[in-house]
């Protein structure tokens, strides 16, 4: 799986070098592959048990991608194990006109997670140089700037005790037509169907160039990002929670210390008298 990670500075040809179709070691495995998946969702529930018991740590799993490449699947299949009070999604839409008066990370900054928080974001602060960039909602010299005022706000939130994961979801233009095609045949995902997705399908390839100079001039260190075959949607969840359970295991996080004398409250619970009141 590390093989997706996309190391500092990568120059990236998204068409050449990222497979969509590609199954790492499970090709033929997907039975194996969807057991997988179940142990993952077990263990993330339980690291995510800790890591809010131990209040020390944040983690932010971020998730960009074009329309119908998965970005709701992959969260409601990664996350399905997980206790709803520890997780939180936040998506970004179109900015509203009072996020639109303020700088582009007003309202990320906003979302992000404090101790002991997992923090989903369905599409982030990098439509600043997606979107924004090529429908030329903002001048060049504006978007390019971007990049390095990401990688100093991804660097003040990694300093400060957050774990970020960045994924792109990589599917291909053939993919993204059938599920355009299905969205359309499929009465209970017609609402999904936007006419404004094909003029977006479009600007395809503009789309591919915006997403590997974004993602080989944001992958860092310290916030990295994980290119993901998307174009089978099991392997696509596969990959997303096996990044995600290998990184909260290596923060080696604890239960916070028991209170002492534990065993002095036991005795008192087995030897307790409660009186009822008499009325
Ligand atoms: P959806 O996720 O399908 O509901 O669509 C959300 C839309 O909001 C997408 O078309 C995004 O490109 C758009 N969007 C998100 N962030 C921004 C932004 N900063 N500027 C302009 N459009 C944005
Ligand atoms: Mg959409």
């Amino acid at each position: 799986m590390e093989d997706y990670r996309v190391k500092p500075h990568q120059k990236i040809d998204l068409a050449k070098d990222c497979d969509p179709n590609d199954y790492g070691e499970w090709k033929g495995k997907k039975a194996k592959g969807v057991a997988r998946l179940t142990e993952l969702r077990a263990e993330l529930d339980a690291l995510q048990q800790v890591l809010y018991a131990e209040h020390q740590h944040k983690v932010l799993v971020l998730i960009q991608a074009m329309d119908t490449a998965g970005k709701d699947g992959t969260i409601r299949a990664v996350f399905d194990g997980v206790n709803p009070q520890g997780v939180h999604v936040a998506s970004f839409k179109v900015p509203t006109q009072i996020e639109a008066d303020h700088d582009f990370l007003w309202r990320v900054h906003a979302q992000v997670p404090a101790k002991g928080e997992l923090v989903v974001f369905n599409r982030s602060q990098y439509e600043q140089v997606l979107v924004v960039r090529v429908h030329n909602l903002e001048p060049e010299k504006e978007w390019r700037k971007h990049y390095q005022q990401i990688n100093d706000f991804e660097k003040l939130l990694t300093d400060t005790g957050t774990t970020i994961l960045k994924f792109f979801l990589n599917i291909d233009l053939d993919e993204q037509k059938q599920r355009l095609l299905e969205r359309i045949d499929t009465p209970e995902k017609q609402w999904k169907f936007s006419p404004g997705d094909l003029p977006e399908r479009k600007l395809w390839w503009q789309y591919m160039e915006a997403y590997q100079e974004a993602i080989s001039q944001t992958s860092t260190e310290y916030a990295p990002w994980h290119i993901v075959p998307a174009n089978h949607n099991w392997y696509r969840n596969l990959v997303v929670a096996e990044v995600i359970v290998e990184a909260l295991k290596k923060l080696d996080m604890h239960y916070p210390q028991a209170a002492e004398d534990l065993d002095q409250y036991k005795k008192e619970l087995n030897e307790e008298v409660i009186e009822k009141k008499e009325n």
